[in-house]
């Protein structure tokens, strides 16, 4: 009886997940292939696809047999509890925002949207201010309808990352204060390394050639996924057997598609190590946005970033590049792909730097919804905190408040997984550089299968059968914790920079 039920369910699930999957095709082809003109009717695609998934999640014999199973998980096994009680909590969120909810906010999503566009086009925040504040009472109507324990943020941010809480992020951006801080000053006041070479001509076909190599390196399987080009780079899938990504090639920075490539074959290689059998199911899914983005960052900051890495991979460069990187030593290249200056734009942040870029939005969403800073106010809030961190003077509100989608998409509590996600990043490399031995060696012959195997043993193929606290206590016997961080950037730019 039980059997049948949950056999049932996880059929309905499954069929929930072929919607969502052809929706993430549909958006898939719409970022990298769809002729401009078939714009409005994607929409109308993806908006009914959207409709029969929710349809199917809210159905009531559905939700009355999740329900019934959530009352008896002692009578199943680990998986099956597991998939039970997170649809059983996702379905429980769900219910607290009606329908007459979620009409009004995709609506005003679109709207704030649109504004946004158009502040851009104008250079202008006050275009989009009045759209946005409406947005922001909105999210503070949904964090209530939610319910939350301490602060109205948890209630938002528990959507990307749940567990976690604003106090546990105020702790961590403690330590990005006290200990990054200091030391940016110290790069910041040094002589930084040439990176010119970098910001000459290079091919775009050979520069297409040698990202595919980087991924096919890293254990990217190009029999389950594939590469094109999109103008944001991102990685999405439809089952661990079909997982994809783009990138973007500029042929005046060599960076922007290197570290993008490996960025996101770090976000894709954590979904093909999902195992097929748990397709469309919460063990087949990722924990939450930080532990995807831990693993992006492993990648690309521990691994693609490592002198070990590119004592193998520069020979390669210099060979596709030659007049490029004509004089450039090993140690000149890996300088300049670690090069830290600071910069107005969020995502051309370097891994430093990064962290206050975070801090000055967290700050700011959690002011804007407990009503203590005023929408109307946010600007001039946002170019006081540039200059307080970063000493930058911001001028064009596209390099300052307007540079992000994510507010105008209703994205609040979404930030903070970025940076959550790179101190996860340098948790589990240092458990995995514990673990494995020679794994810095390994890398310099280009070897990561090790790593690999490592990963997707003890993260990938597991889905969401632990919490993100579970697993990084079940990894490295601790909760997250900012430390790694710390001695990660100690080791690694005390040498480079005089610390
Ligand atoms: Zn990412």
């Amino acid at each position: 009886m039980i059997k049948d039920k949950y056999q049932s369910v996880k059929n309905h699930l499954q069929k929930i997940f072929d919607v969502q999957a052809s929706i993430a095709l549909l958006n898939w082809d719409q970022e990298t292939k769809m002729p401009k003109g078939g714009a409005q009717q994607r929409a109308r695609q993806i908006s009914t696809l959207s409709g029969i998934a929710h349809e199917l999640l809210t159905d009531r014999a559905f939700k009355s047999k999740v329900r019934d199973l959530n009352e008896c998980l002692d009578q199943l096994n680990t998986e099956e509890s597991v998939n039970i009680n997170e649809t059983f909590k996702q379905i429980e969120r769900a219910e607290k925002l009606d329908t007459d909810f979620v009409t009004r906010r995709s609506a005003l999503v679109s709207e704030t949207y649109q504004a946004w566009t158009e502040a851009r086009a104008k250079k202008s925040f006050s275009v989009y201010q009045e759209q946005l504040d409406k947005l922001i009472q909105l999210k503070k109507e949904e964090a209530e309808r939610i319910g939350y324990n301490g602060h109205i943020y948890d209630a938002l941010l528990e959507e990307f990352e749940p567990g976690m809480n604003s106090a546990m992020v105020d702790k961590i951006f403690d330590g990005v204060k006290n200990h990054l801080q200091p030391i940016l000053k110290k790069i910041n006041a040094q002589k930084k390394p040439d990176d010119s070479f970098l910001f000459k001509h290079f091919n775009k076909d050979k520069q297409w050639d040698f990202g595919i190599d980087l991924l096919k390196n890293m254990g990217y399987d190009f029999n389950r996924g594939r590469q094109d080009i999109s103008v944001h780079p991102f990685s999405t899938g439809f089952g661990p057997d079909d997982i994809r990504v783009t990138t973007r090639i500029s042929e005046t920075n060599f960076s922007s598609m290197v570290w993008s490539c490996i960025h996101e074959g770090g976000h894709a290689l954590y979904e093909q190590g999902m195992l097929s059998q748990n397709y469309g199911l919460p063990m087949g899914s990722y924990i939450s946005l930080g532990i995807h983005e831990s693993q992006s960052r492993l990648w690309e900051n521990h691994v693609g970033r490592s002198k070990a890495y590119w004592e193998f991979h520069y020979p390669k460069v210099k060979n596709v590049f030659p007049e490029q990187f004509d004089g450039v030593s090993l140690n000149d290249f890996y300088a300049a792909a670690n090069r830290i200056a600071p910069s107005p734009i969020r995502t051309e942040a370097d891994e430093l730097h990064y962290h206050f870029h975070v801090l000055i939005r967290f700050e700011i969403e959690k002011a804007l919804l407990e009503g203590s800073l005023k929408t109307a106010d946010a600007e001039s809030y946002w170019n006081e905190k540039y200059k307080e961190y970063l000493g930058l003077d911001i001028t064009d509100p596209n390099s300052g408040i307007l540079q992000d989608i994510h507010w105008s998409l209703g994205s609040f509590g979404y930030f903070p997984t970025y940076s959550i996600g790179s101190f996860y990043a340098a948790q589990f490399h240092a458990q995995a550089t514990k673990e494995i031995d020679n794994l810095e060696e390994q890398a310099t012959t280009g070897d990561h299968s090790k790593l690999l195997t490592w990963l997707q043993g003890n993260i990938y193929k597991h889905g969401k059968r632990n919490s993100a606290e579970g697993l990084c206590k079940e990894l490295t016997g601790e909760g997250l914790n900012y430390k790694y961080f710390e001695a990660y950037v100690q080791k690694k730019y005390g040498e480079l920079y005089e610390l």
